[in-house]
């Protein structure tokens, strides 16, 4: 039997490209983004009551990861890549169904817009439900993951002067946190773990509509070069 899903709404967020999403929501809490609803989920009968609600699961389609033939076995960046494990043991991108979720904080609630932070969404992913956190069921204590028991170390993250002001003037124009932005996702360090960059590699990826380029100085550390305007 085959059963479709329609997507009930689109997430506008902060992240315009795969690159340096953090690997689950929460570790970049200045990760924003809007879940636009669409019809007839856009009417405020729908979200009524939300707003009694701090945090809220999402499923979403993982809609630049889908894939015809589902694979068995995955090799999750958080094991640097090269040790292969179950797909259901991971929360892989590429999996049957193509079907991710995230829990993240509810910021504002409005007729046909939800407004959310700590995301690790790519804009215009589709969302097919959206469900209330439920802290006394969806929080269980004494659970374990022994391949994921703790966030991934962060790494440090300096600035030149100038890539600091120019993050600072375009935060006020897009009046959105984004030096913390940059510096909670960066702190991620989202290059490949099987990458050991030379200091001269420069890094980039786009965050609203600006490119931030950084280098390694050292293994443990990303200096932010410059933070500029898309052309
Ligand atoms: N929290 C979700 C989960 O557990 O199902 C996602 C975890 S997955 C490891 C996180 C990664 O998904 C991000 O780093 C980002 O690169 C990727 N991602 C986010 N939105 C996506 C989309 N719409 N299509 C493909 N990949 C996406």
């Amino acid at each position: 039997m085959a059963y479709s899903v329609e997507p009930v709404g689109y997430v506008r967020s902060c992240f315009k490209e795969k690159f340096a999403i953090p690997r689950q929501p929460q570790l970049a809490p200045a990760a924003r983004g809007v879940l636009e609803l669409v019809s007839p989920f856009d009417q405020g009968e729908a979200v009524a009551g939300l707003e009694q609600v701090s945090h809220v699961w999402l499923l979403f389609l993982f809609h630049q990861a889908l894939e015809e033939k589902p694979r068995l076995k995955v090799r999750p960046p958080r094991l640097g890549g090269n040790t292969s494990m179950g797909v259901f043991a991971t929360r892989a991108t590429h999996r049957p169904n193509g079907i991710g979720q995230s829990v993240v904080k509810l910021e504002g609630v409005e007729a046909g817009r939800l407004l959310l932070s700590g995301i690790d969404l790519l804009d215009g992913t589709p969302v097919i439900d959206i469900k209330p956190y439920v802290p006394y069921a969806d929080s269980v204590a004494g659970a374990v993951n022994h391949m994921a028991s703790a966030p991934p170390a962060p790494i440090t993250v300096q600035w030149s002067d100038s890539a600091l002001q120019q993050a600072h003037a375009h935060a006020l124009r897009l009046a959105e946190p984004l030096v913390e932005l940059i510096e909670q996702c960066l702190a991620q360090d989202p290059r490949p773990a099987y990458q050991v960059p030379p200091v001269e590699r420069v890094y980039g990826v786009g965050f609203w509509d600006v490119q931030v380029r950084w280098h390694y100085p050292q293994l443990d550390t990303i200096r932010v070069l410059e933070v500029v305007r898309e052309a």
